[in-house]
This record gives C-alpha cells, structure tokens and sequence, in this order.
C-alpha cells in the first residue's frame, strides 16, 4: 500500500499555526514512508473562501517548506462527483429523501430540549413511502445510518475510540438547494483522492464516526485516522488570537526561519526522547505515526526563539543575505553590492552568534551596508566628545602601520596601547566602536574592524576625529 495523505485546509483565513502543524505532520508520515502527501483546498463556503485567503495558504506553505505533491484540488470543483454519491447512496437504499421543513425541524429540537433529551433529526422520513413527499418541496438527502451496534475509530492518537450508533442521527448528505454537505465532500474526496491516512486536529474527531459511517455505506475503506490534541496557549487554554496567535506568515515577519518553524512545529504534540533539535531529514526518519502525545502541547514563544536562535547560526551565510538584502537596502539606503556582501559573509557568524530572530540580524548586519560618514547615535556621539577622539587621534597614526590587519593583531594593539595609556581596554575599543560602526553595540569590534579592511577602518576614524 502507497502512504497517502493531504492537508485539507478551510481557506477562510490566513493559515494558522495548528493547521501548519497539521500539514508538517502529513507531509512527514508521507515522506516517512515514501509516499505522497496531497493538499486539497475545502473552498466549499464561498463567501468565506477568497482567492486571498487561498493564495495566503499556498504562500505559507510555500515558505514554510511544505509543499505539497501534483496539483492541490479544489473541493468545490468537485460538487457534482458528490451529488453523484449522494445519488449512488439513494439508490443502494444507503440514504433517503427528507421533507421535514426548517420549522418542523425547530419545533422537534424544542420539543427534545423540553423532554430533556440530545437534540437529534429523530429519522421520521427514514423509513417513509417517498410517495408521502408534499409537492414542491425540495428535500434534503440524508444518510440512513445504522441504529444498532457502534462505530469505532482506531485511531493513531486516541487509540480505540468507539461510539454507540443510537447516539448519531442520520446526517444530511445533501442540502435542499443539492450542495454537498461538508461531510459528504470530506469522505468522498479522501476516497477518489486515495488517502490511507488522515491526520488532523482533534476536533474532528466526532466527524470521524459520521465519516467512518459513510465510507461503510458506499462499501469504501476509511482511511486510518490520527487526531492530535489542538495546540494551546501558555495558560493552558485553546489558542486563538487572544494568545497573540497569529497566521504562519506573520512568523516570517517576526523573523523567524521556516527550518525553525518546522522544528518547532514539529515538538509540539510529537517527540523523540529529548531530542529538541531534530533535523528535517530526522523528522523524516523518525515520524512513523507513533509517539504523537494525547495531551496538549502549550505554545511557547521562548522555545521557538532559542530554536529560531540555533537555526540562525547554522544558516548558510549567502542565504541569509540574500534574505535580508532588501530591507537592508531601505534601512541603509545603500546597495547590497559585492563589497558590502563580502563584508557580511565574512561578519555573518559574529552576526548571527547574537541573533535570535532574522530582525535582529538585520539590525545588527546593517553596520556593514551602511556607507561613511557615519552618522552617530547619541550614546556614540557621548564617547567620542569625552576622551574618546584623543585616544582615536592617537590611534590612527600607529593602526595606519599595524600589520597583518587581523582581528588578533588589533586586539593586541589595544590591549597593549590601553595598558600604555593607563586606560582599560574598553576605553580604546569603545571610542573604536562608535567610529567604525556608529553605535555603542557591535560583535567584537577588533572583528569588525579586520573584515573593513584597514583603508576603511582608518577613514571611519578620520570622520570623527578630523573636524573640518
Ligand atoms: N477543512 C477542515 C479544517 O480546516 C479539515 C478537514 C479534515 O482534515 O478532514 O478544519
């Protein structure tokens, strides 16, 4: 048997964290067992589902890594297929034509409310001559579900979990207007499309029975069901926007690296011991389906950015440019060009060392674009107006002859020039600091200063020491 599964989101918004995680799960236990993990786009609901919202899933997944193999399939597209099983159900005697208006509908739920008793459709067309059907009346179609006996899902996560058939009604298929209901589509898509195993969040998992009663109805094989608990928030309740939860995207605007997303993702609701950094081809290795946990992972924003953290230095340093280059280019106003990528491939590890998110390494990284003359923050402004400029003055005269231009060799000449000076070795690099970078936070400024070179080093404390 070839492993299939999909990822079925409802595109009636940005794709939120869960779903991301829903969809990681499918593409690993596909990818685990060498086989396809399909996307299908439950567009059904066409008010709520905009090409926005379809392209906002596309680009989140996209981004995320996780795309999806052949073609995502619209659900919609696949209206008349549906009706076509609905049909296929009437004449196998699986399904019945209902005539009860939305009034006496109402009136019946009223009256089990009143008695006490779980408002269920109470079967009255279920076994009725359709020669009864009032004229003019479009019927719905329902499922005539079996009364006796109970439906058991045996399921990745929950284990063997079973519900008596008395307590499921019988469920519209197909609506007056003939649109398939959600269910019907669901159960007749995993179907054509070959899905063996859907997992999913746990909410579905009540729809698993209706849907396992379905598949029985047109005599199909359901596929293997996982539901995993829903994801929740640091106080222990659902996550939702109240936490701060936020669409997969708005994690890359935060600064955050899909492979760390992934991770991240993953650790929530699975593990493999204490294994925290798992790589993709690990995850691949390792997802077999089993070990899914059954009780709630919490959302930890910490978590994700010390992993964001890690991910950060391990990057291949061109990548992370080439990510960064255009807000670099507004933020500077200058040219990400050969040179300055020269300078931050060379400066990316002492960058990213202090870097948890991308936004930060920008900010940081910006001291290598930005062009001379420099202009200073207060805090740089404050060092050189004190004795600052002296010790740069004094300094530039002997840095023109130090060789090699290493980071060790200006370290040693700090240190050497500090004691000789009677001065701690921040007073020289701090004033160091401010010239070359303009600012009062850097990565190791002697390291700075070897990868801009000794021409640049020295025009940068000729800026602020020579006053014209
Ligand atoms: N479209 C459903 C949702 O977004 C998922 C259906 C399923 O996975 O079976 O919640």
């Amino acid at each position: 048997m070839t492993v299939v599964t999909r990822f079925a989101p409802s595109p009636t918004g940005f794709l939120h964290i869960g779903g991301a995680r829903t969809a990681l799960f499918n593409l690993l236990f596909a990818r685990h067992h060498g086989g396809r993990y399909l996307l299908r786009v439950e567009d059904t609901d066409k008010k709520r589902s905009t090409m926005e919202a379809i392209d906002a899933i596309y680009d989140a997944l996209t981004w995320l890594g996780l795309e999806w193999d052949g073609e995502p399939v619209s659900q919609s597209a696949k209206r008349d297929r549906h009706a076509e099983v609905a049909q296929q159900l009437l004449d196998t005697g699986h399904a019945y034509k209902c005539y009860t208006s939305p009034y006496k509908l109402k009136e019946m739920r009223d009256q089990q409310k009143a008695a006490g008793l779980p408002t269920r459709y109470d079967g009255r067309w279920r076994d009725r001559d359709p020669a009864d059907a009032p004229a003019g009346v479009d019927p719905v179609i329902r499922l005539k579900a079996p009364q006796e006996g109970e439906t058991v899902v045996n399921d990745l996560v929950q284990g063997q979990v079973t519900v008596a058939n008395a307590q499921l009604d019988d469920m519209i298929l197909l609506r007056s207007d003939g649109s398939p209901t959600y269910m019907l589509s669901v159960v007749v898509d995993d179907h054509d499309m070959e899905i063996t195993h859907v997992i999913r969040g746990d909410d579905h998992l009540t729809n698993a029975f209706r849907q396992i009663q379905l598949f029985n109805a047109m005599d199909w094989t359901p596929p293997t069901f996982g539901h995993v608990p829903l994801i929740h928030g640091p106080d222990g309740a659902k996550l939702s926007k109240r936490h701060g939860a936020l669409g997969a995207e708005a994690y890359r605007d935060m600064g955050f690296l899909p492979e760390a997303m992934r991770n991240y993702l993953l650790r929530l609701g699975w593990g493999h011991g204490d294994d925290e950094i798992i790589s993709d081809e690990q995850a691949i290795e390792w997802f077999d389906g089993t070990s899914l946990g059954k009780s709630p992972a919490r959302f930890d924003t910490e978590k994700l950015t010390a992993l964001n953290a890690h991910y950060l230095k391990s990057a291949d340093p061109q990548r992370l440019i080439d990510l960064m280059a255009g807000d670099l280019e507004t933020a500077t106003g200058a040219a990400v060009d050969e040179e300055t990528t020269q300078r931050l491939s060379a400066g990316m590890a002492g960058l990213a060392e202090r870097a948890k998110t991308l936004s930060d390494l920008k900010e940081s990284a910006a001291l290598y674009v930005r062009p001379r003359p420099l202009t200073l923050d207060d805090k740089a402004n404050k060092i050189l107006s004190n004795s600052g400029r002296a010790v740069l003055a004094a300094a530039h005269n002997v840095l023109a002859e130090l060789e090699p231009w290493t980071a060790g060799a200006l370290e040693e000449w700090a240190r050497n020039y500090a004691e000789g000076h009677g001065l701690k070795l921040r007073e020289v690099a701090q004033p160091l600091r401010a010239a070359i970078t303009g600012t009062t936070v850097s990565p190791p400024i002697f390291e700075v200063m070897a990868i801009f070179g000794c021409s640049e080093s020295l025009a940068r404390i000729t800026d602020v020491t020579v006053t014209t």
